[in-house]
């Protein structure tokens, strides 16, 4: 009898036979989108998969650089699950949380992207789709400057200024016009906003307790909304992590009147167990968030019936291959699924993807400010949105190259590694 041979566990070429990877650039569009990481994984055959990830690029791509192209450059391209596993059990000896995760989730983009198109097939037919002909989405109020900053700085999530007077200030005009913001959003179509209209209130005071007048003064911008859009407009209310439980009670009790479709990060989420009392407390849907990580923290939130939705950053929780499986066990559990936008171009191409694929996905977010200012700066081509639905991209993979300019070898942190 033969003796059999003992089988690497993971193996980068797990058949021999291969797409190897020969190149890896990242780059930071640094007068652009300067939190933003973009990447760009080149085949020995010239196929080219685009990736990105966002907030901490530098550290991102330190990882993948120093560390993860020890193990892709000359790897398999298409054995994706066998990369995700590997760096996610190397990586999770010392914690799998932050710049580790986004690098894989950055990866993990690009290699699904050269999948698509190696087999001619856009990204949501692989995974089973379509399960929709197009994919509902929903407005959140930032402004231009909300991401993109010429000055190269990248302002700390929850700390965005208001922005100014002009076109897609949509977070002055929530503070300044709502109801001139809810007419233009319905006759453009939309069928949902989301507003972070607390953020400033947790600067002031901290996020415990909350001056009740200045708390009403606060929702009242909320209020003209549902006044003027009546039921037409979904409003979903982000709190960014800033509240402790009594000022989280207080807000949703304000709240409860417009009837928000959900609470998002109004409880920091760093208790499951207290996101639950507060859910149950405030009897208003609870969305638990992007700032969730893997399935493991979304179970946790599932069993202990935190969550009325669940949402999903792919390019934050593990990239495609673990944001459809986080989709598909919030479906167990009969809750659906949104997708997380805000943080650059391909996270929102990839979460149409997923909402193309997974029955059970309801929305996806969109920033109108971000992809009709500077989107076109970035990638070839934009969504396809209309009356609050975005078309299903047609192209293979994600559907969408990266421009061109933004590997130029001449940014300050483009970085390449070569097989
Ligand atoms: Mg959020």
């Amino acid at each position: 009898m033969k003796p059999t041979q003992p089988q690497e566990y993971l193996p980068a070429c797990p058949l021999g036979s291969a797409l190897r990877i020969t190149k890896i650039e990242t780059s930071i569009p640094h007068r652009v989108m300067p939190g933003l990481l973009l990447m760009r994984i080149t085949t020995e055959d010239g196929t080219v998969g685009f990736g990105e990830t966002y907030y901490g690029p530098t550290a991102a791509a330190a990882l993948i650089h120093d560390w993860m192209s020890d193990r892709l450059l000359g790897a398999d391209a298409l054995s994706i699950e066998s990369h995700w596993r590997f760096f996610y059990e190397r990586f999770g000896n010392f914690g799998i949380g932050g710049a580790e995760m986004r690098a894989i989730s950055a990866v993990d983009l690009a290699l699904w992207d050269i999948l698509g198109k190696v087999t001619g097939q856009p990204i949501y037919r692989l995974l089973g789709g379509p399960v929709r002909s197009k994919v509902d989405i929903y407005n959140s109020c930032g402004n231009p400057g909300y991401g993109a900053n010429p000055t190269g700085r990248v302002l700390w999530p929850g700390y965005g200024s208001q922005g100014k007077p002009g076109a897609l200030e949509d977070s002055y005009q929530l503070f300044h016009d709502p109801a001139g913001l809810a007419h233009e959003l319905l006759a453009e179509g939309q069928q949902g906003v989301k507003v972070w209209a607390f953020d400033e209130l947790a600067h002031r005071h901290g996020g415990m307790r909350l001056p009740l007048d200045e708390l009403k003064k606060a929702v009242r911008p909320l209020e003209i909304l549902r006044e003027t859009a009546g039921d037409a407009l979904d409003i979903m209310v982000d709190g960014h992590g800033f509240f402790m439980l009594p000022a989280a009670r207080q807000i949703a009790e304000v709240l409860a009147p417009i009837k928000p479709l959900w609470l998002e990060d109004i409880l920091k989420i760093d208790n499951v167990s207290t996101l639950a009392d507060f859910r149950h407390h405030a009897g208003l849907p609870i969305s638990a968030s992007e700032m969730l990580l893997t399935r493991p923290q979304y179970l946790e939130a599932l069993q202990k019936n935190a969550a009325d939705y669940v949402m999903v950053d792919p390019t934050w929780c593990g990239g495609i291959s673990e944001s459809i499986k986080i989709c598909q066990l919030a479906q167990g559990f009969n809750v659906p699924s949104t997708t997380h936008d805000c943080t650059g171009p391909l996270t929102l191409f990839a979460g149409i993807h997923i909402n193309a694929a997974i029955p059970g996905c309801c929305y996806q977010e969109t920033v109108r400010a971000h992809i009709r200012s500077f989107y076109n700066e970035l990638i070839d081509e934009l969504p396809e949105i209309r009356s609050g639905q975005v078309s299903l991209p047609t192209r293979p993979g994600l559907g969408v190259a990266v421009d061109e300019r933004c590997f130029d070898r001449d940014q300050p942190h483009y970085r390449v590694s070569t097989l």
